[in-house]
């Protein structure tokens, strides 16, 4: 087993790595930047190292510090978490240069999954059902790309093969745009991600967005642990998630389940990875794949039961498999809500001082976050403060916990988005399930409407 693990992230995913190591007996080193000595798992870990000021270039972002930490704490490993280093992988590269062992897939699988072009191109050759489009990247012949827009079929989506974040795409209605619509999306490219490669898709217009969660060892054996909704969504940035998937057969899950671990056997994935999907009129269409642990994996925990983090651990430590695809078993339901430190109808950051806070509790109901009493939101990083996910032997059931677990939390002295979440939660719309990714924006803009035509 591990010895000691190196903590390279913050807040509520740091928290949860934390706990995780603790149960399995591995001590910790938490890694954090100046203003976030007080974080509730830096008082927790074994031990903790300052790696840099604020600034996450400086601290979360520093390869150098972060191994060095590693170094002088005698540890073994390194967890990314999510987002900073997690599918850099020149990191993965120097750390396991370095002699640790890195916390997920191999720094070639995340080079690969970060080349879109190139990913679609390996799981299109694994047979995954991809979107059609221009299967390479697009050239500088404007007539070849007419041709090629032509076959795929208007609406069609540019996008850049370095691509993340929801940045780096345009979408093209007539072709009179499309040449236009490649050299700006190239040039955006180029000054965004410093790679100006672009190529193009068929532009789905009503999709869902259902993401299946696997685990692999590395060693030839992979499992699915069934998939998640994360269609609620407000600038490509995921809001309320769910497992499982409303609508979704038992078969279409065992079908596309089993591509998606078969792909993993095929490009030796390692580690606990997700198939990121578009869904539209039954059928499943791959957009990306994260090589790393995702906020939203408690949903699949609460309904799996297996702890996705203690599995990245063991496997990480060069444990087989123990868990066998006839072992995930779904039971209910689960939700989770994004909770974030902004104010709920204009979407604006609000850091600073928590006052009060009071977490909700019961039963299926579960807080993975970081804060407390007394605890300052600084303003240098992500929103999020943490995630409220419920359990309940049904979709019904789990969206009555979920309601009163909202009405019973409380965050005092910063805004938060619980009364963004508490509208959604008495949506009609997300009670009935299977919305796609546009609903909650269209919603939000109607309900903006409805309150200015009050005003
Ligand atoms: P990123 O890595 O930036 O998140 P993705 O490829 O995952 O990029 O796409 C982000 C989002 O953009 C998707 O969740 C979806 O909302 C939209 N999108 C991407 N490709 C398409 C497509 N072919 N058709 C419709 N929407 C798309």
């Amino acid at each position: 087993m591990l010895d000691k693990v190196v903590i390279a992230n913050r807040g509520e995913i740091a928290l949860r790595i934390l706990r995780a190591c603790h149960a399995l007996g591995i001590r910790t080193v938490a890694v954090h930047s100046t203003v976030d000595r007080n974080l509730k798992h830096v008082a927790m870990a074994d031990e903790s190292v300052c790696i840099g000021p604020a600034p996450s270039t400086d601290s979360y972002l520093n390869m150098a510090q972060i191994i060095a930490a590693a170094e002088v704490t005698d540890a073994q490993a390194i967890h990314p978490g999510y987002g900073f280093l997690s599918e850099n992988a020149d990191f993965a590269e120097r750390v396991e240069q370095s002699g640790f062992v890195f916390i997920g897939p191999k720094a070639d699988t995340i080079r690969l999954m970060g080349d879109k072009v190139e990913a679609i191109r390996a799981m299109k050759e694994a047979g995954v059902p991809c979107v059609p489009g221009s299967g390479g990247p697009l050239g500088d012949d404007a007539a070849t790309n007419v041709k090629i827009a032509r076959e795929i079929g208007y609406p069609v989506i540019v996008k850049a093969a370095g691509g993340g974040g929801g940045r780096g795409m345009r979408v093209v209605h007539t072709e009179a745009h499309l040449n236009n619509a490649i050299l700006t999306t190239k040039s955006e490219a180029k000054a965004a991600f410093g790679n100006d490669m672009v190529y193009m898709e068929k532009f789905l217009e009503n999709p869902r967005h259902v993401e299946i969660q696997v685990l692999a060892d590395g060693q030839g054996n992979a499992i699915h642990l069934g998939e998640r909704d994360c269609s609620m969504q407000r600038r490509h940035q995921k809001v309320v998630e769910e497992a499982p998937a409303p609508g979704i057969t038992p078969e279409q899950r065992a079908q596309i389940g089993k591509v998606c671990t078969e792909a993993c056997i095929r490009i030796g994935y390692r580690g606990a990875g997700t198939f990121e999907f578009l869904y539209e009129n039954g059928r499943f269409y791959f957009i990306e794949m994260n090589t790393r642990i995702q906020v939203e994996h408690p949903v699949t925990e609460m309904v799996t039961g297996i702890d996705l983090v203690r599995e990245q651990l063991l496997i990480a430590a060069g444990h087989k498999l123990t868990i066998k695809q006839s072992d995930v078993v779904l039971d209910g339901h689960a939700i989770e809500c994004r909770i974030n430190a902004e104010d709920p109808e204009t979407f604006m950051p609000c850091p600073g001082l928590i006052a009060h806070f009071h977490a909700p509790g019961g039963p299926g109901v579960r807080v993975d976050s970081h804060i407390y009493e007394g605890y300052r939101v600084p303003p240098n990083y992500d929103s999020m403060i943490g995630k409220l996910i419920v359990h309940g032997r049904d979709r019904e059931t789990a969206i009555a916990r979920m309601r009163v677990a909202l009405s019973e939390m409380v965050v005092d002295g910063i805004k938060t988005n619980v009364p963004l979440q508490q509208r959604i939660l008495s949506d009609a719309g997300f009670a009935q399930g299977g919305m796609n990714i546009h609903y909650l924006e269209k919603r939000l803009k109607e309900q903006k409407e409805k309150a200015l035509s009050i005003v």
